[in-house]
């Protein structure tokens, strides 16, 4: 270990998130019997403290996969060879979505974006209205777009299918936006919820969750893809039984009980508004710096992460290696056509005004030594929020 390397550890990428040492030690409990009773009460609890995170009554599955396990069993379940699918280009994750569609044989419809801003909701309901014969059998909406930093209007995004009076299905993907933004599953009327655990939830990469609308239930009786280890009908009664079709990850359940107890304690109201002060205080020091963020729209930006831009001539993924070996401290790589361009800071999960001061403090420190021309002092603008 270097001199830089002891002490805290900066992860500030928008996932995996830093887990709390409460999760850490609930994980660490001895492991259980998969098929046996006190699984199936820790299974079913943690299932049941998924649902007013999600906002919703439907049933809330856990699937042993990564987020990418959540589109493909959302497309495997719910739609059939062929059908029409519309998804808006909002970044990298909304640009790996329709690649997954394809992949599993649907036919996509893409809204191109500029990476800079949110769903053009118009535009949506053109596509629908268009759409005259109702082939479009799903709408694609990403909520918080974890490579640009902007988050999208997803009632606008109901609002636009009941505009055109069009049955396609919502899908939406909260996997960077649950558990750190306002989002309401049955509220605003999405058919299909699609999450992670590795960010808003404070645990380690390798449980998905879907909250299932009773649209898409309906529509999954005449799917024709083959679902196999992504089939939810048994993982849909797991959700009360506790009984997985397969072995569960026990030691991740255990994490999610306590994850969620954490989140459910400290209230989902409050854990929004210390998201938004921090991510407000990080756009602070970013205007101060003189940057540019990646987002252009005010009302967009996201209160999970941060996408900035560097100057010209600054390559983003020098600067965010030199930052790693000086300071210890790791932020989101651009992705896509943004890589070298832009570096992420992740403020979500397990978060506090002093975690976000350090990340603030040590890309400020990153970039006076790596040579950047910026205004210094954006710590003191992120201070003058936090400190209210
Ligand atoms: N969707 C969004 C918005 C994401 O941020 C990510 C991952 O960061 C994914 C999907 C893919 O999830 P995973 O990497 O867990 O498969």
């Amino acid at each position: 270990m270097t001199s830089n390397q002891m002490g805290y550890y900066f992860l500030q990428v928008p996932g995996p998130t830093v887990v709390p040492e409460q999760v850490m030690a609930a994980m660490g409990m001895p492991l259980l019997d998969h098929r046996g009773p006190k699984f199936a009460q820790l299974a079913a609890q943690a299932a049941q403290n998924l649902k007013p995170i999600f906002k919703t009554k439907q049933p809330v599955i856990i699937i042993p996969a990564s987020g990418t396990g959540a589109w493909h069993a959302a497309i495997n379940n719910c739609l059939s060879k062929g059908d029409k699918v519309l998804i808006p280009e909002v970044g990298m994750f909304s640009t790996l979505w329709c690649k997954i569609a394809r992949d599993l044989g649907l036919e996509v419809i893409e809204i191109p974006g500029d990476w800079r801003s949110g769903i053009d909701t118009d535009k949506v309901e053109e596509a629908l209205n268009a759409d005259t014969n109702g082939e479009i059998k799903a709408v694609f909406a990403t909520h918080n777009e974890t490579s640009t930093g902007v988050t999208s209007d997803i009632p606008g995004v109901r609002a636009a299918i009941d505009n055109a009076k069009h049955g396609a299905l919502l899908f939406v993907d909260t996997i960077s936006s649950l558990a750190a933004m306002n989002y309401d599953h049955d509220g605003w009327g999405v058919d299909l919820t699609i999450c992670g655990s590795q960010k808003g939830f404070m645990l380690p990469p390798g449980l998905a969750f879907l909250a299932i609308g009773e649209k898409a239930l309906e529509a999954a009786k005449s799917s024709n893809l083959i679902a196999g280890y992504f089939n939810w009908d048994p993982l849909i009664d797991a959700t009360d039984t506790g009984l997985y079709p397969y072995t569960p990850p026990v030691s991740l359940f255990y994490g999610l009980k306590k994850s969620t107890e954490m989140l459910l304690e400290e209230g989902l109201d409050n854990v929004i508004a210390r998201h938004a002060k921090l991510a407000k205080a990080c756009r602070a020091s970013v205007t101060h710096w003189g940057l540019e963020t990646q987002c252009q729209v005010e009302s967009q930006h996201s209160n999970a992460v941060t996408t900035i831009r560097v100057p010209d001539g600054v390559n983003a993924d020098e600067l965010r290696a030199a930052i790693l070996k000086d300071f210890n401290l790791s932020l989101g790589a651009g992705l896509g056509k943004l890589q070298g361009k832009v570096f992420r800071i992740g403020h979500l999960g397990y978060q506090n005004p002093l975690t976000l001061m350090g990340a603030i403090a040590g890309v400020e420190m990153g970039m006076y030594s790596f040579g950047v021309s910026f205004n210094k002092g954006g710590t003191g603008a992120a201070m003058d929020i936090l400190s209210k």
